[in-house]
């Protein structure tokens, strides 16, 4: 069932459009993450579901119920500031308890929800100390678990880890994913972070300049996006221009590949560089389709990424890091996945939508 359902929202700050009409649903315990460039429209996006700005056209509806008319306290929602956004002077239970308060819960069940989201957040024994007293990665915690007691509708994340530093985020990102396995609250998340939005989301909504360019779970928009800005947000790729005949297609260097779905005449394909195959030529047992050779070459550990020229293009391939490196200025032959997914022309615009 769809929890939360966002339908064509808009937003103008005077003359310019920061969010063409959005659409988007976040069904019940999902994790959803909005994933895109700073400036897309996120943040303006994600506080209109709050409450905290209001939205120039659109509806939005939680648990069936229309709430884009009402206050943020009456949505249900609860909300993770990037700042933490904690009350400096209360004690860590008592910033966990004032929602509560608020709410007119009574004072045993407030205690017990109190105990439950300090465990659940590892912050158990740090109850009476002040936020000035806590590291940046327990501030967040308690951020995370002054949300989850309040047992929302809906939890709203806004970029809660980009404060803290790589080891630490990276920490708090398994926290979190799984603390959402635990108490499966239907979420939605903000972040610019594409490897933060594959590790924890189960569908990521791609956004870019005001508008959803497309949605999918991690793996179908990594192996098939269907738009060339998704091809190149979600990490490494090579665009390349064929011209297809059903599922077969031919590269600008006239090589044959297969499709993984049916297209007709000039169209775009997305090859990520581990989808390219790299053998060494000269051995006598391979033929190379085009002459290609080795540009340069890093090595990262876990993998080898090769920049190859083949006549006017240059590809990136990437080879597992146990296989023996090739040279730069060698010549190589290329082989390529069968599952090649061809792009959409555009983004789906809001009248085809
Ligand atoms: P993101 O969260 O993806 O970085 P934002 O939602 O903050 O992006 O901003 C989207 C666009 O709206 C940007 O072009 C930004 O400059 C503009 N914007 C955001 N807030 C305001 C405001 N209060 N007044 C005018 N323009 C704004």
């Amino acid at each position: 069932m769809s929890m939360l359902e966002i339908s064509n929202i808009t937003k103008d700050y005077g003359p310019s459009r920061a969010l063409h009409p959005v659409s988007l649903s976040v069904h019940e315990g999902e994790f959803v993450t909005i994933l895109g460039p700073s400036g897309c429209g996120k943040s303006t996006l994600l506080r209109i579901v709050m409450g905290i700005s209001e939205q120039s056209g659109g509806q939005i509806r939680l648990a069936g119920k229309r709430i884009d008319p009402l206050p943020p306290e009456r949505r249900d929602i609860a909300m993770v500031f990037q700042s933490y956004a904690l009350f400096p002077h209360m004690s860590v239970e008592k910033n966990l308890g004032f929602g509560l308060r608020m709410k007119g819960v009574p004072k045993p069940e407030r205690q017990s929800r109190i105990n439950h989201a300090l465990d659940i957040c590892n912050l158990t024994g740090l109850e009476s100390r002040m936020p000035r007293q806590l590291s940046g990665g327990q501030q967040q915690r308690v951020a995370l678990a002054r949300a989850i007691v309040m047992q929302p509708n809906l939890l709203l994340f806004d970029e809660p880890l980009s404060n803290l530093d790589a080891k630490l985020r990276d920490t708090l990102r398994h926290e979190l994913v799984a603390l959402h396995r635990r108490i499966g609250a239907t979420s939605l998340y903000v972040t610019h972070d594409q490897t933060e939005a594959m590790a924890m989301s189960d569908r990521i909504v791609v956004m870019n300049a005001g508008r959803v360019v497309e949605i999918g779970t991690p793996l179908e928009l990594y192996r098939s996006p269907r738009q060339a800005f998704t091809a190149g947000f979600l990490g490494q790729t090579n665009l390349l221009s064929v011209t297809a005949e059903g599922r077969q297609a031919r590269l600008p260097w006239g090589q044959a590949v297969h499709l993984a779905a049916p297209a007709m005449g000039p169209a775009q394909i997305s090859v990520r560089p581990e989808s390219i195959g790299i053998h060494a030529c000269g051995s006598g047992t391979v033929d190379a389709a085009a002459p290609a050779t080795v540009a340069s070459v890093s090595f990262m550990g876990a993998s080898a990424l090769y920049t190859v020229s083949v006549g006017d293009t240059l590809l990136k391939v990437s080879q597992s890091g146990g296989d023996p490196l090739i040279a730069p200025g060698q010549a190589v032959a290329l082989t390529f996945s069968d599952h090649l997914s061809p792009l959409a022309d555009q983004y789906p615009t809001e009248e085809a939508a």
